[in-house]
């Protein structure tokens, strides 16, 4: 449970994440991260004697070239270097993109340095989270997959249980890719169902191989899906799931393009589940992690929303008061979205536990 005093936050910022830049007509462009702090501070969220700025440092070339290939990081060089070409069709490549996107990733590994050495409980970096890039590829606006990194860099501290809780609306393709068959890395994934929604993979089937079988948890929600289906398969999955890991610190990835007023993708949760999944979370890591967690949150694609959830998720770690707007999503859970949702539990469940011994 949370202690009784106030949790030690560090909040990544610098200006130079601020000059990550897709491009006036891009969801990440110029003015996104400066939003976000300003609304914030605005909010008194940086007055507060338990919050702290860090200044994010450059992920390092060393830790660089265990997350990606040789060839991939050449590419991304030759980009940078001219400014010509692309890192996939959604994700444009710009001139220094190589630099930007050390420090929009190195934003996470600060983080993890700064709750490591005991200096925070948690951290939040507002740009990080590029859970689409893989060892050999970046997609899906992200370039250094700084999930990946963050891991590797708990791995080198000595952690033998790291969970990440991925709850982007968007499956965790690239990261799932990196420990598929690693027991030490149990990686959550709520997303929305990945027939019709990018990145097309996160099946429920795709559970692990080898010794990571069962470490790998993926659900998945038809579209127009609301709060009481998504919090009826947090409580069935979720907490069982992490009693039974005991994870030794926790990777979350809030689902601010899951909220309702997102419309790069269909699901329609409010930020009372944002809420409801972040103190859920919180409280794990205290149970577990003695309070280890970092907190990732480079998704959600509209304004509103996005300063909502982070507002909501800054307010659970801190102690210090955030209400957003009341919430009016469209509509409520029909029964064709219960049952699909109970079916998809149930074989989550049927395929996972058993492996798991839950
Ligand atoms: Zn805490
Ligand atoms: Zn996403």
């Amino acid at each position: 449970m949370s202690s009784s005093r106030l949790c030690k936050v560090g909040f990544l910022w610098n200006e130079l994440l601020e000059s990550f830049d897709f491009g006036r007509k891009h969801p990440i462009r110029i003015g996104r991260f400066k939003m976000l702090r300003n609304f914030i501070e605005e909010n008194g969220f940086l007055d507060q004697s338990n919050v702290q700025v860090i200044n994010p440092q450059p992920l390092s070339e060393e830790l660089l070239e265990k997350t990606h290939s040789e060839d991939y990081l050449a590419k991304v060089r030759m980009i940078s270097e001219t400014g010509v070409g692309d890192i996939d069709i959604d994700t444009p490549g710009f001139k220094n993109i190589y630099f930007h996107s050390r420090i929009a990733s190195g934003a996470s590994i600060t983080g993890i340095h700064s709750v490591m050495s005991g200096d925070v409980d948690h951290f939040i970096s507002p740009t990080g989270g590029f859970h689409h890039a893989t060892f050999e590829s970046g997609g899906g606006f992200c370039i250094f997959n700084d999930v990946a990194a963050s891991v590797i860099t708990l791995k080198q501290c000595g952690l033998k249980r790291i969970l990440i809780a991925d709850f982007d609306v968007h499956h965790g393709n690239g990261t799932q890719t990196y420990f598929y068959d690693d027991p030490g890395v149990m990686q959550i994934s709520f997303h929305e169902d990945p027939e019709w929604m990018y990145p097309h993979d996160g099946f429920i089937k795709d559970i692990g191989a080898g010794a990571g079988c069962g470490y790998n948890i993926n659900m998945h929600f038809p579209m127009d899906s609301c709060d009481s289906v998504y919090h009826y398969a947090f409580d069935e999955l979720v907490p069982p799931l992490i009693k039974m890991y005991k994870p030794e610190f926790i990777i979350f990835i809030p689902g601010f393009d899951a909220h309702y007023k997102d419309r790069l993708a269909h699901l329609n949760i409010t930020t009372d589940m944002i809420r409801y999944v972040t103190k859920s979370i919180h409280e794990a890591a205290h149970t577990h992690c003695n309070g280890k967690m970092g907190v990732l949150t480079g998704g959600g694609y509209t304004n509103a929303s996005l300063k909502w959830g982070f507002g909501t998720v800054m307010s659970v770690l801190t102690g210090h008061t955030y209400e957003p707007p009341v919430q009016e999503p469209p509509f409520d859970d029909d029964e064709e979205t219960w049952n699909q949702v109970r079916q998809n539990v149930m074989k989550v469940k049927e395929l996972v536990f058993p492996e798991l011994g839950i």
